[in-house]
């Protein structure tokens, strides 16, 4: 069976030092500037919360919002555990954006070829037996990676064994469940994280489409028209500028 991945935070061993940060947008060839706020070229950040350091990325829900919005099926739940997206699919309706009750996806809204952005728990270094780039970044083991069953077990283990811990595991029941988890000395609602109802969205996201098909549909295949017309444009003025480039030289 295949083995579902999981990361847990330890809000309480984080120091700050935004080594997870920098090695995500270091594997993205991201420009290696500091980010206050995810964004298309900072798939993970470190948010400070008086004197705790959180981290904010895709919470890889079990039953993602964002897959269920997705028309195309762009998005998916793999069974190793990420949430991965496929740019060759999306038609840059963005209802991932809309779903998603933790507001992760971003969108290239400056590119003349915008894709849509969100970590994707290193899914190829998964793949390759790695751990995602976050993880073996951390100088101080705040964030793990492991089996989810097994993370989830560390987690309670942790939380039963020093009182110091708030009694719940966030990302155990929140949205149905998610392949991250945080625990903290300090209640989350004070940290700043998103109060998710504990069923699986996708339900509710199921009945909002169930009310209007027919306008959604409309709206879907005009916005991605206009998304095709934009990534045609921009592939048309690039080989425009490599014919001029290749006339030039000749
Ligand atoms: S956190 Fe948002 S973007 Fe990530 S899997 Fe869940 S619904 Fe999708
Ligand atoms: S923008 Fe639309 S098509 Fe693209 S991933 Fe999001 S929901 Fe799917």
């Amino acid at each position: 069976m295949a083995t579902t991945e999981a990361i847990l935070v330890d809000i309480t061993k984080c120091i700050g030092c935004r080594s997870c940060e920098q090695a995500c947008k270091q594997i993205h060839g991201f420009p290696m500037d500091t980010e206050a706020k995810l964004s298309p070229t900072a798939l993970t950040v470190i948010e400070e919360r008086g004197d705790r350091f959180t981290r904010r990325m895709c919470m890889h829900c079990q039953d993602p919002a964002c897959a269920s919005a997705c028309l195309v099926g762009a998005l998916k739940k793999t069974s190793a555990g990420p949430v991965t997206y496929d740019g060759a699919k999306c038609i840059g309706c963005r209802y991932c954006l809309v779903a998603c009750p933790f507001s992760v996806p971003r969108y290239e809204w400056t590119k003349l070829a915008p894709y849509v952005k969100k970590c994707d728990m290193c899914a190829g270094r998964l793949a390759n037996g790695q751990q995602p780039a976050c993880v073996e970044a951390c100088p101080v083991q705040a964030s793990i990676a492991g089996n989810r069953e097994d993370i989830l077990q560390e987690a309670q283990r942790r939380i039963v064994n020093n009182s110091k811990y708030v009694n719940h595991i966030y990302g155990s029941d929140e949205a149905g469940g998610t392949s991250i988890f945080f625990i903290s000395d300090v209640p989350f609602e004070k940290l700043g994280f998103a109060a998710a109802p504990k069923q699986p969205l996708p339900m509710l996201t199921a009945s909002a489409l169930g009310e209007g098909p027919t306008v959604i549909l409309l709206g879907g295949a005009v916005l991605g028209g206009l998304n095709w017309i934009t990534r045609r444009r921009a592939e048309v003025a690039l080989a425009e500028a490599r014919e001029n480039s290749t006339q030039e030289r000749g």
